[in-house]
């Protein structure tokens, strides 16, 4: 095994000289080869110097557990029957005005929400993450983000609905406006061609839009509006719409869940970037993220609505950033707060993704069964 006396050069990608090198006899040609190759010990998630084409040797396990994970969990919009969900709307007796506000304002926020997401990892995230194994994964999160869109389109096309009003209710809604605009400044830092890592206040600026997609984004902005539409298909209502919600939930819990795994490890191998400053920074875009998400859960539930009210989202937005404040390593933000909604859980535990959708099995075309003609 050589031995490199300057570690720093796995980090910069100078030429690395192994020990005594000055005195020892030229490396075989084996041995130079070998020096060239990736090795697995210098990979780093951001300022890496290995080689980003090479996805082998893994060092990042468990983001290649993921892409694999999220492959075996395809699936596409127009696979689920919306015409129970059709005659149901189109029924004057189908839903209440509350219900129908509720499905309006919900696919007003998503519509929208999934191409930012979209544009973020593309434009944004996945040119500053220098791990192979997480950019595999992020071309796969890409691609779901898109079918979360076509998802969305698929009910507003199938339900009639106003599709000038859905569209642009990130732009005249303004609690949904609000949530968008709190996000935006987030994913301008990384989309910004001239932003670059590898100073630690670009480092820590990567870390916390990290932090915001991931854990207020993807972890927290979504959840009062997946909550109403499960509690929906709970009474039998909007079935095909809450399957689809079912679906994205499980995609999006595991979007989640890669964005803390991936905080954390950038956290690992840069620990100077998790100052006390920078955390407190943190909870306070935790605090902004659950008052921007209650104000949504206010203005799409103005009363109590499928037993659901604004006031156990408040518990519930609580309970769920606690536990992504925890997930990343911060303390807890809010004391003695439990789940409301412990049916949600259910819901997202991807253990249970085989037998879960009861509705039907999907079953993919592989390569040799496609036709041709
Ligand atoms: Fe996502």
């Amino acid at each position: 095994m050589l031995q490199f006396e300057d570690s720093s050069a796995a980090v910069t990608g100078a030429v690395r000289q192994p020990v005594g090198a000055d005195r020892a006899p030229a490396l075989t040609p084996e041995a130079e080869t070998e020096l060239r190759r990736v090795n697995v010990a210098d990979k780093r998630v951001i300022n890496g110097s290995t080689d980003v084409n090479q996805l082998v040797p893994f060092k990042y396990k468990w983001a290649w557990d993921k892409y694999l994970s999220a492959c075996a969990n395809h699936w596409m919009p127009q696979e689920i029957q919306m015409s129970r969900d059709i005659a149901m709307w189109k029924d004057p007796n189908g839903l209440t005005e509350d219900e129908r506000r509720i499905v309006k304002r919900n696919l007003g926020f998503f519509v929208t929400a999934d191409s930012l997401a979209a544009n973020n990892i593309v434009l944004g995230t996945y040119r500053h993450i220098t791990a192979p194994e997480c950019r595999q994964y992020l071309l796969r999160q890409a691609f779901e983000e898109a079918i979360h869109t076509h998802a969305y389109q698929y009910i507003v096309e199938s339900l009639g609905l106003n599709e000038g009003e859905i569209f642009n209710a990130y732009h005249e809604v303004s609690s949904i406006r609000a949530k968008d605009e709190f996000l935006i400044p987030f994913i301008d830092v990384l989309t910004d061609p001239s932003f670059k890592t590898g100073t630690p206040e670009a480092d820590q600026k990567l870390l916390k839009s990290l932090i915001v997609f991931a854990c207020l984004m993807e972890g927290l902005f979504f959840y009062v509006g997946f909550a109403q539409i499960l509690a929906l298909g709970r009474q039998n209502k909007m079935t095909g719409a809450a399957e689809q919600y079912q679906y994205i939930l499980r995609d999006e819990s595991m979007h989640c869940n890669f964005g803390i795994d991936l905080i954390n490890t950038i956290k690992m191998e840069n620990p100077h970037l998790w100052t006390a400053e920078f955390r407190e920074e943190l909870k306070e875009l935790f605090h902004k993220g659950v008052e921007l998400e209650y104000r949504y859960a206010e203005d799409t539930m103005p009363r109590g609505v499928l037993g659901l009210n604004a006031a156990m989202f408040k518990e519930y937005l609580r309970y769920i950033a606690n536990r992504r404040a925890q997930q990343i390593g911060l303390e807890i933000l809010f004391e003695g707060v439990s789940n409301p909604f412990p049916w949600m859980s259910e819901m997202i535990d991807l253990k249970k993704e085989r037998n879960f959708f009861e509705t039907r099995v999907i079953e993919y075309q592989t390569g040799g069964a496609l036709s041709w003609e």
